[in-house]
């Protein structure tokens, strides 16, 4: 007898998707979840007596993000953080021109025209870095942001085809009270064992079977949502072996991201509006730093470090991180802009937890077509894999993990019908 009609692994985005929709097609559910909350890669942290999130914080292409309507059908506020945006971009410790800015500009349309032309033409996949225009006095700082800030990791090792395909447009959300916080609501009362992660799969039989600490499991159908970086280390063991799925999380890795927060010491505000998104220009292959202060009117600096620079800080600690942010603070507003903030920095840790290993995935350059087979089922639908990976252009989104947990559960619904 089987435990129940559908195991999920991982109760993060796709697996709260997953979940859902299994049970409203009337199947019973068991979800197993490592860590000893759910969210996954979404968590709204509130220790600084304010929201703040740690992993993910819009709703990408909030036109198609599924995510968007639920949160207006839980009365949940949503702010544009575009329209609430304003942008200061320095070039040393001066603020840009009005000419560099219309160039800065120029340069960012530009990028988006020529990776999706060149991306569009036949014949065999490059580095986004090959594809993107260089030379010109903004074009570094463009490469900077769509590589090692957005994508997570640098242009020049992923693949321009699956660059393009997920190349993010739309309004960007903030829903009231953080992202996090909205995705621990969707799950809300869903049949979570948490602190329970999964070590063995045994799926070969006509019901699979899920062992680790917690005992094991039973389910006629699996969907097993973990972050590609786990599965890739070998976390869940497969059996039998998946080597065509092992290659597929090999080939698209999780970049890496640190998110961190200062709180305002006192009442300055150093002269900058609320909602003021800063960065500046870089050199290739510089690293870039873009800082936010006074996020929705809120007291505090929120900033995102991005790539190999957020591997390394990772390594080294939370003050790592935090040196960084009051070194760029000081560099763009003056040696005193630092003191306006509180010692001790709030600071994500998604590099180094092994439950993530990272932040979101990218292709390596030629494997494009990874995404499908990591989303393809198998064993007829009682075996799938779902999460942000799995999503051929919302990759790297929670609307990319929610889409994607419900097709799983379309698979696995059929299968146990
Ligand atoms: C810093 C950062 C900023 C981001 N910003 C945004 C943003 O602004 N907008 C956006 O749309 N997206 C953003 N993202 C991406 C977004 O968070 C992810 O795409 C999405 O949350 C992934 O959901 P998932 O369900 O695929 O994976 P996860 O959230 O990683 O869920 C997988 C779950 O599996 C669990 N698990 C792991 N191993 C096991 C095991 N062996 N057994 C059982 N359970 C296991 C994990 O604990 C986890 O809960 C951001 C991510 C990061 C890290």
């Amino acid at each position: 007898m089987s435990d129940c009609d559908i195991l999920v692994i991982g109760a993060g985005v796709a697996g709260i998707a997953a979940a859902r929709a299994a049970i409203a097609a009337g199947r019973s559910v068991r979800v197993l979840e490592a860590r000893d909350r759910i969210g996954g890669r979404a968590l709204t942290d509130t220790s600084l007596g304010l929201p703040f999130d740690l992993g993910a914080t819009w709703l990408h292409d909030a036109e198609h993000n599924p995510l968007t309507d639920l949160a207006r059908g839980l009365g949940i506020a949503l702010a544009d953080s575009d329209a609430l945006r304003n942008e200061i971009t320095f070039v040393g410790d001066r603020r840009i021109t009005k000419a560099e800015d219309a160039a800065y500009d120029a340069a960012w349309g530009a990028f988006e025209t020529t990776i999706r032309d060149r991306a569009a033409q036949p014949g065999p996949d490059i580095a986004a870095a090959e594809a993107a225009p260089q030379g010109g006095p903004w074009d570094a700082t463009v490469a900077a942001w769509q590589g090692r800030v957005i994508a997570a990791w640098p242009l020049e090792a992923i693949s321009l085809r699956d660059f393009a395909a997920t190349l993010l447009s739309g309004a960007n959300l903030l829903p009231e009270g953080g992202l996090g916080a909205l995705v621990a609501r969707l799950g809300e009362g869903l049949p979570v064992t948490l602190a329970a992660p999964v070590e063995r799969l045994r799926w070969g039989g006509t019901e699979a079977v899920a062992e680790g600490a917690f005992g094991s499991l039973r389910a006629r159908a699996v969907i097993c949502t973990l972050p590609t970086t786990v599965l890739a280390a070998g976390a869940l063991r497969l059996d039998p072996a998946l080597p065509e799925i092992a290659q597929a999380a090999e080939d698209l890795p999780l970049g890496a991201a640190i998110k961190i927060a200062l709180a305002a010491k006192g009442a300055d505000r150093l002269g900058l509006p609320d909602h003021c998104s800063t960065d500046r220009q870089v050199g290739p292959g510089e690293d870039l730093i873009p800082i936010t202060f006074w996020p929705q009117g809120r007291p505090l600096a929120s900033a995102w470090i991005g790539g190999p620079l957020a591997v390394e800080a990772a390594r080294e600690g939370p003050q790592a991180a935090e040196s960084l942010l009051r070194a760029e603070i000081a560099a763009r507003l003056g040696t005193r802009a630092p003191d306006a903030f509180r010692p001790g920095a709030l600071v994500s840790g998604w590099v180094t937890d092994p439950w993530t290993r990272g932040a979101y995935s990218h292709a390596r350059i030629g494997a494009a077509g990874a995404r499908a087979v990591l989303a393809a089922p198998l064993a007829g639908g009682r075996l799938c894999f779902a999460g942000e990976a799995c999503h051929p252009s919302l990759a790297g989104t929670v609307a990319g993990a929610w889409l994607s947990g419900g097709r799983a559960a379309e698979h696995a619904i059929a299968a146990t019908a």
